[in-house]
């Protein structure tokens, strides 16, 4: 730890590195830990505890046996909980941003917009946790009532993904603590520092023991899989890539367990002839660097009118090109280092894989010199349609751009993905924005503007994208059941 400063080695001090169970934190079975290393410099940062299939069914036992009292608890109290943490987020921004930075390596003004974007969170559904409600109403044939109560769905298995390492887990906890659910949740093994400060704050908000219950682990799939496959599990919360969600479907067939997906995605961002191309420009810029390109939302395929491409790629080429790449933490820096050397090298496999079937390079094109995970902000022209980075997740900072001709060729160039999470319009055409908006299959869509991201909205995804959606009025049905009564008068 020679090289982190002293505010640095001060915030790393506060946080609990061991699990928290039945509100107790203790160590893993056995006393192992894992390594959580700062992806700027390499260097390890903490160690938290790892926990064993034991330690699990522990946190599981834990939240099974809070549910019955946590789904009676009044509906203003849990609200009133999760209206603390908000404002304990709020007033711990600098430390917990700091803390975001250190483990999964963004620019401290990202880390600091996360915060805040998870406390949203805790904001919006505080105001949600009183106004959970059912219906009453005279049966078609007037002879009968039906009446309908929401109920929670009971104890449930959240695991979260390393890009947003609080958001992610936010999106989750906050509605299921409003509905009455208990929790036990598995955070990223490259960045579990978050989810544990983040846990230590809603204990001091007054969180019952046994509520929220948080499991770090080197081997994920030895801890969650028994969590699905336990009678007492009633739903599962992924964030992740298709490719887990698709096993953690699987695994949960076996109890028909409730599930919410929040997976990859490939976002088209699609500028037609009209747009201003001024603001398209400064879209592109958050839809694809936010999150050093590392978000499921990250536009992952510019497409642009012909007429215009030239001169957007120009203007992108320019701002891209501009961005200052360096460890988070140092005043100024723009973008951080890509969270390993597998994510870097899938990058750089993508790139080459462009310019061998013909893309030019505008800028970037290659990894920087160590130590950290580093990889110039990058821009491709010419990409053609056959190439990877138009149909994988990029997962970094590189923006492909392509040409279509007429808006058809845009719609179908868009919907030629297996994914459906987000697509960007960029257009002044009013009838051409709702036109297109239809015709998309995605989940969301940023209508001149490159963030869709939003506490008030239902965010998630089609096609392999997922299916559920966090946030919004829709966000607290993926913890509640609905109960029919029927009555006889
Ligand atoms: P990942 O490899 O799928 O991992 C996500 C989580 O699943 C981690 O906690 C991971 O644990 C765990 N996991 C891995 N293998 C598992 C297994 N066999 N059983 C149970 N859990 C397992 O994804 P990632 O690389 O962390 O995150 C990037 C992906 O998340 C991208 O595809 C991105 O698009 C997607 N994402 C989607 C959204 C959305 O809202 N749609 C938001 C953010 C990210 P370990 O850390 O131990 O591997």
């Amino acid at each position: 730890m020679a090289t982190l400063e002293a505010r640095e080695t001060a915030v790393l001090g506060k946080v609990p590195t061991d699990l928290l169970i039945g509100g107790t934190w203790r160590p893993a079975r056995g006393g192992g830990t894992l390594r959580v290393e700062d992806p700027a410099t390499g260097e390890t940062i903490a160690e938290v505890a790892d926990a064993q299939r034991e330690d699990a069914l522990d946190a599981l036992s834990a939240a099974a046996e809070a549910q019955a009292e946590w789904a009676s608890h009044p509906p203003r109290e849990r609200g009133e909980i999760l209206r603390r943490v908000y404002e304990m987020l709020r007033d711990r921004v600098e430390e917990l941003a700091l803390l975001m930075t250190l483990e999964m390596g963004k620019a401290l003004p990202e880390s600091r917009a996360e915060i805040a974007y998870a406390g949203e969170f805790f904001r919006w559904f505080s105001e949600e946790a009183v106004r959970i409600h059912g219906r009453y109403m005279t049966s078609a044939t007037g002879s009968g009532r039906v009446l309908t109560m929401r109920r929670p769905v009971g104890a449930c298995v959240f695991v979260t993904p390393w890009n947003f390492p609080a958001a992610m887990g936010a999106r989750k906890i906050a509605p299921a603590v409003a509905a009455g659910c208990t929790m036990v949740v598995k955070p990223a093994k490259q960045t579990p520092l978050s989810m544990l400060a983040l846990a230590q704050i809603l204990q001091e908000a007054g969180l019952p023991d046994g509520v929220l219950n948080v499991i770090c682990a080197s081997k994920a799939g030895e801890v969650v899989e028994p969590l699905l496959k336990d009678p007492r599990t009633r739903k599962l919360s992924f964030t992740g890539s298709t490719e887990v969600g698709r096993r953690l479907i699987e695994q949960s067939a076996d109890q028909v367990l409730r599930v919410s997906m929040e997976l990859g995605g490939n976002a088209p961002f699609i500028v037609f002839e009209d747009a201003n191309l001024e603001e398209a420009v400064e879209g592109a810029m958050i839809a694809k660097m936010r999150n050093i390109g590392e978000a499921c939302t990250a536009a992952n395929r510019f497409m642009v009118a012909e007429s215009r491409a030239e001169e957007f790629a120009r203007r992108l080429t320019e701002r891209i090109a501009a961005q200052s790449v360096g460890r988070g933490t140092q005043e100024g820096v723009q973008v951080g280092p890509l969270i390993d050397g597998a994510a870097r090298e899938k990058v750089q496999e993508l790139v080459q894989d462009a310019v061998d079937r013909g893309s030019t390079v505008l800028t970037g094109g290659s990894a920087l010199d160590g130590p950290g995970w580093f990889y110039a902000p990058t821009v491709l022209a010419d990409v053609p349609a056959t190439a990877r980075v138009l149909r994988e997740e990029i997962f970094g900072p590189v923006a492909p751009i392509a040409t279509f001709g007429s808006e058809a060729e845009a719609i179908e160039m868009a919907n030629a993905t297996e994914y459906g999470l987000v697509a960007y319009l960029y257009t002044n055409d009013l009838r051409r924005a709702m036109r297109v908006s239809e015709a998309i299959e995605f989940g969301m869509v940023g209508l001149n503007q490159g963030i869709v991201s939003n506490p008030a909205a239902p965010f998630g995804g089609v096609k392999q994208s997922g299916f559920g959606r966090e946030g919004g009025f829709e966000g607290i049905d993926e913890y509640l059941e609905t109960r029919y009564v029927a009555l006889a008068l």
